[in-house]
This record gives C-alpha cells, sequence and structure tokens, in this order.
C-alpha cells in the first residue's frame, strides 16, 4: 500500500486519456471565429493534463491528506483564532434563498436576505457599542483601512486637513501600519512599557494637533488588556483625534466588554476568526465596521436601510467615502457568522470568552516552567512565550515550531510580535479539549527536554513530513501555480 508520506508522482497525464464523457452534440456546431474576434481565438490546444477520474481524484484526496487545517489538528496560531467552524454554519450558508440568489436581482426577491443582513448588522452593534456597521468589507485589513477612510473624511469634512499622522504601538499586528500608510497617513509608533502595554508617557509624547486617530489592539497581540484604556481614549480625544479598535480578535471580550464602551469610535471585526467564518489558504474573510454617530455620513455606500415597505439599499449617501467592495460584502460568510451569533446566542459568547481565556491561562501557567515568559500576567485569549532559554543552547524557536510538526501540532506564531525575541504566541482558542491542551503541552515539554539533552533531534526536524524544510523565499518568489508538462515530477 501506497505510505501517505511516499512522494507523490506529480505528472499523471497519458496521451489519449480522459476523464470526462460528454453526450454527442445534437445542435449545430458553430465555428468559434464567428463569436469571437480572432485575437482571441487559440491557436493551439492548451496542454493540459490527460488523466482519468480516478487518477484526478485520488492526486486531490492525496494533497488533501497533507493539508493541516483546524478539522484535522490543533492549530494554536496566535492572532490567527484557529478555532472550529461549526458545521451547522455550512448547513445554512447552502440553503437555496442564501446560495442561489444573485447581487442583481431585484431588492424585492431577496427580502430575507437583507433581513439576514440587517439582523447581523444590529447583533455586531449589539457586540460592539457602536451605532452603526458596514458588512462591506472583505477582510480585516480592508476594514482597518475603510475605518481611517472614514477618519480621513470626518476630519477632512471639518477643515482639519493637517491630520496626517497615525499612532499605532510597537506590539500592533503589521496590517496596522500597512493600512494606515495605503489611507495616506504617516505612522508614528508609541512604545510599550516594562509590562508590554502601551507606554503612556510616550503616547503623552507623540499626540499632538497633527494626530488623525490612535489604532490600538485590545487585548493586544501579547494577549494583554490595555488597562489604561480610558485614559489613553481621554488623551486622543482631548488632542482631537479618534479611537481605531483593531477588533479581529475578539475572542476575550466577547460579551464581557465593549469597544464603544471603552471609548472607541471606530472598530472592525474578523468574522473569519472570532465568529467561525473557515479561513486559511487566503479567504474569503469579511471584516466589518462599527462606528459612532458622528462618523456614520461616511460609511461606505449603499448603506442598508429598513423602511415600512421593507429593506432598502439607500444610494443617497452624499458623505459616504464610496463603494469599498463590488456589490454587499462577502454574503457567505456573514451567513456564516450569522448562523453562529444566532446559535450561540449572549451566554454562549460569554462562555466562549471565559473558555477562550481559562484555556490560554491554563497552558501558559504549564509551558511558564520550560519556557521563558516575558510577561508574567495573567493573559487573554493568548500568550507569549520566548525561546530565549532554548537558543542558549543552540535551539532556535524555528526549530521547537518545525520539531512540532512531527507531533501532528501546527506550530505557534513564530518571531511576532517582533517587541519579544524568540518570540512563540500561542492562541489555544476555546473549542479544544483539556486533552488536545494537554497533548500540546506534553509535546512542548518533550521539545523543551530534547534541546537539553539532544538539540540535533529539534535542529534537523521536521522528521515525519512528505519534504523537511522549505525554501521559504523560492517559495514565496517564484511559486509554480499552474500545471506545467514536465516528465515525471516527484514532489
Ligand atoms: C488577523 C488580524 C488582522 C488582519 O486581518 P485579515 O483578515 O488577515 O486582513 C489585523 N489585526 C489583527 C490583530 C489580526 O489578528
Amino acid at each position: 500500500m501506497r505510505n501517505e508520506n511516499q512522494p507523490l508522482i506529480f505528472e499523471l497525464s497519458r496521451e489519449g486519456r480522459i476523464g470526462y464523457s460528454l453526450p454527442e452534440l445534437d445542435v449545430p456546431e458553430i465555428e468559434t471565429k464567428e463569436l469571437l474576434p480572432s485575437g482571441f481565438v487559440r491557436q493551439e490546444a492548451p496542454e493540459l493534463p490527460e488523466v482519468s477520474e480516478l487518477d484526478i481524484m485520488r492526486h486531490y484526496t492525496a494533497l488533501s491528506k497533507r493539508n493541516h487545517g483546524v478539522d484535522s489538528g490543533f492549530y494554536p496560531l496566535g492572532s490567527c483564532t484557529m478555532k472550529y467552524n461549526p458545521k451547522v454554519n455550512e448547513a445554512v450558508a447552502r440553503y437555496a434563498g442564501f446560495a442561489h440568489i444573485h447581487p442583481l436581482q431585484d431588492e424585492s426577491t431577496v427580502q430575507g436576505a437583507m433581513e439576514m443582513m440587517y439582523d447581523l448588522q444590529e447583533h455586531l452593534v449589539e457586540i460592539t457599542g457602536m451605532d452603526e456597521v458596514t458588512l462591506q468589507p472583505a477582510a480585516g485589513a480592508h476594514g482597518e483601512w475603510t475605518g481611517l477612510m472614514m477618519i480621513r473624511a470626518f476630519h477632512e469634512a471639518n477643515g482639519d486637513f493637517n491630520r496626517t499622522k497615525v499612532i499605532v504601538p510597537d506590539s500592533a499586528h503589521g496590517t496596522n501600519p500597512a493600512s494606515a500608510t495605503v489611507a495616506g497617513f504617516e505612522t508614528v509608533t508609541v512604545k510599550s512599557n516594562e509590562n508590554g502595554l502601551v507606554d503612556l508617557e510616550d503616547l503623552k509624547r507623540v499626540v499632538d494637533h497633527q494626530t488623525a486617530a490612535l489604532m490600538l489592539t485590545n487585548p493586544n497581540t501579547l494577549g494583554l488588556f490595555e488597562e489604561d484604556i480610558l485614559e489613553m481614549a481621554a488623551i486622543i480625544h482631548d488632542a482631537g483625534g479618534k479611537l481605531y479598535y483593531d477588533g479581529a480578535n475578539l475572542n476575550a471580550v466577547l460579551a464581557k466588554a465593549r469597544p464603544g464602551d471603552m471609548g472607541f469610535d471606530v472598530v472592525h471585526l474578523n468574522l473569519h476568526k472570532t465568529f467561525t467564518g473557515p479561513h486559511g489558504g487566503g479567504g474569503p474573510g469579511s471584516g466589518p465596521v462599527g462606528v459612532k454617530k458622528d462618523l456614520i455620513p461616511y460609511l461606505p455606500k449603499p448603506v442598508l436601510v429598513k423602511t415600512e415597505e421593507g429593506f432598502t439599499f439607500d444610494y443617497n449617501r452624499p458623505e459616504s467615502i464610496g463603494r469599498v467592495k463590488p456589490y454587499y460584502g462577502n454574503f457567505g460568510i456573514n451567513v456564516r457568522a450569522y448562523t453562529y451569533i444566532r446559535t450561540m446566542g449572549p451566554d454562549g459568547l460569554k462562555a466562549v470568552s471565559e473558555n477562550a481565556v481559562i484555556n490560554a491561562n491554563y497552558m501558559m501557567r504549564r509551558l511558564a516552567e520550560y519556557f521563558d515568559l516575558p510577561y508574567d500576567r495573567h493573559c487573554k485569549h493568548e500568550f507569549v512565550i520566548s525561546g530565549k532559554r532554548q537558543k542558549k543552547l543552540g535551539v532556535r524557536t524555528l526549530d521547537i515550531a518545525k520539531r512540532l510538526l512531527d507531533f501532528g501540532f501546527h506550530p505557534p506564531t513564530i518571531y511576532f510580535p517582533i517587541n519579544v525575541e524568540e518570540c512563540m504566541m500561542i492562541e489555544p482558542t476555546e473549542t479544544e479539549s483539556k486533552e488536545t491542551l494537554d497533548s500540546f503541552i506534553e509535546a512542548m515539554i518533550q521539545i523543551a527536554k530534547e534541546a537539553e539533552e539532544k538539540p540535533e533531534i529539534v535542529q534537523e526536524a521536521p522528521h515525519t513530513t512528505v519534504i523537511s524544510r522549505l525554501d521559504e523565499t523560492q517559495a514565496a518568489r517564484k511559486p509554480v501555480l499552474r500545471y506545467q508538462k514536465k516528465e515525471a515530477v516527484e514532489v
């Protein structure tokens, strides 16, 4: 029998082999050149693999088994919230009334879908403590950019054209400074203090009449709650700036604390993280943005409104920043998030944050004996440990991450946030059992022992995967993304 880990023969093509059968043509054949301008007509047939249906089935099934996903194993990738995606979400997303409609259909024929969107917006208003929500943005970073464009529109409407700076903590997710730059702002960094929180003195130093906004993640990327948030809000508001909340990871505070109550003016959520949209592999995502009253005029249009005759899209929004996504956002992901919120209910969402936090604290305490803990305080939904102790033994954090693959675990996020040396950022999530948490902890303890006793095992890991270490630069710079005919290539 073929072992799953044996190299896969990639080139399966055999001349003349086919994997389909079509009925005889029963309409007159039309020459392609009668339908298309000659420049668009292919002169030669494309070189496609010639395979049977069984060949192609086995090929993709083999590839799928080599992928690690939440449905196949533990995935504690910090800041990414790789939690279980309930299958009831999929069933609802496949309802014909959701899956088989078209965005250009007349509004009167899709009132149910529009009601779902409206209801989801209302739930997110409640969850975030904001006044209105747009579902248009397709991802977290897209939500950040949308929010910042609204902040810019607000300042400009007030004749305030000099607010060119956005303040971002040094522990922020990389998308924050990137979004600020793409939105045309200059980024100013504010430092973290020895507790891993924003340094208030440094914040006072960098804030001025040019401050458009402060972007903050709370709990921050170290998994720590920014306790001085009300004071920070006052500092920014007194200077005339706005507060932006990066709510990509709302797991820790869901149904417990609301960005709106902390003084934030804008927030984005990642429905593909906290609200169980399947992600990984690049999408599709959904990054709704909530705003307080004075930013409502700038929301992307059209805005979904409820009237006496039913739901309708309002295009008459002269101050809107415009459309940020074709049609109305990633509808299918929004259906899944809506299903999740409705099946969990308020008490269920509260249990999410409680269990996410207790799982992370349990794991952090048990690992603290074997790895350095740079911030020794209660964490929220995730925590950061450092491989500094192991580095002295010649074992880098990258090696630890690779060794985890041999135990069947996806590694945590590594070398991020950048303000912690040899960083590992672990987010267990609330959907894992104690047995799973324990087996991961045992694997980490074994790796810590191996680093002391036989470091080469860790340095040369992984030992059980099809390929060992990838050339990550080549993989990013020169990816081979489509079929290229070759003689039996082994991968
Ligand atoms: C994931 C994440 C983002 C970016 O979200 P995308 O959907 O990947 O664009 C932004 N901020 C934080 C804190 C995140 O964890």
